[in-house]
């Protein structure tokens, strides 16, 4: 009895508010469908991607992207981030998911942290989204996720409008280990949603490797430039 009445409720809230691909708008499970879930361009091994160094730094030993960042994949992050669609986390980690194979250091990763947020931003946003994927890859890996030892410490504008030494500047001392203990000696894996120039990625990995992490590997689930 109870699973009928469930079936009803969902066929009715289906009946309401049916899945649809958030890429090309067709019905789908997930809110992607097949066609636009097998056009998303896993980036294979071979294409290990590095930050260029700024100012002689280079915190973030290996990196590495997950999926191509084009018109369909951009509307998918843009759905998800700023429109705060909490519920494409999923979809977007089953992408990020197929690319963990890919992954040459892995093997090396003792500890996955996501890119924080400041706590004003993350209560405009309600949720951190490099959190989301990050707790997907830390089960999928079965490496254990520290979310709260890594924090933003700075309110900081926007990044996308600026250039990479703006973003250097904007980003200086932003964020600070809480509990070095939980870090030292360790590897770790930073988690974030798009990587652009490195530079968020850099200066997290700065206070890590400052606090006592052995190396700092980087993972984002797309590339909005050529890195
Ligand atoms: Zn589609």
């Amino acid at each position: 009895m109870l699973d009928f009445l469930k079936g009803c409720i969902g066929f009715v809230i289906e009946l309401i508010y049916p899945m649809h691909c958030v890429i090309c708008g067709a019905k789908a499970d997930n809110y992607i469908c097949p066609d636009c879930r097998e056009n998303v361009h896993i980036i294979p091994p071979e294409y290990q991607q590095g930050f260029r160094p700024f100012r002689g730094e280079k915190n973030v030993s290996h990196m590495h992207v997950a999926f191509d960042y084009d018109a369909d994949t951009r509307a998918l992050i843009h759905s998800f981030k700023y429109r705060r669609n909490e519920f494409l986390a999923p979809t977007v980690s089953s992408l990020m998911n197929r690319a963990i194979p890919n992954i040459l250091f892995l093997e090396e990763c003792d500890l996955i942290i996501p890119v924080p947020m400041h706590p004003y931003d993350l209560k405009r946003r309600g949720f951190n989204q490099s959190e989301l994927l990050a707790r997907s890859v830390a089960e999928e890996t079965k490496i254990p996720m520290a979310a709260d030892v890594l924090v933003k410490t700075k309110i900081t504008p926007h990044q996308a409008s600026l250039t990479t030494e703006e973003r250097y500047k904007n980003l200086e001392g932003a964020f600070a280990v809480t509990e070095p203990e939980k870090i030292n000696g360790l590897t770790v894996l930073l988690i974030d949603d798009v990587a652009t120039t490195g530079t968020t990625m850099n200066e997290c990995a700065k206070a890590l490797l400052a606090a006592g992490a052995k190396r700092v590997n980087g993972f984002a689930a797309t590339s909005s430039r050529v890195i």
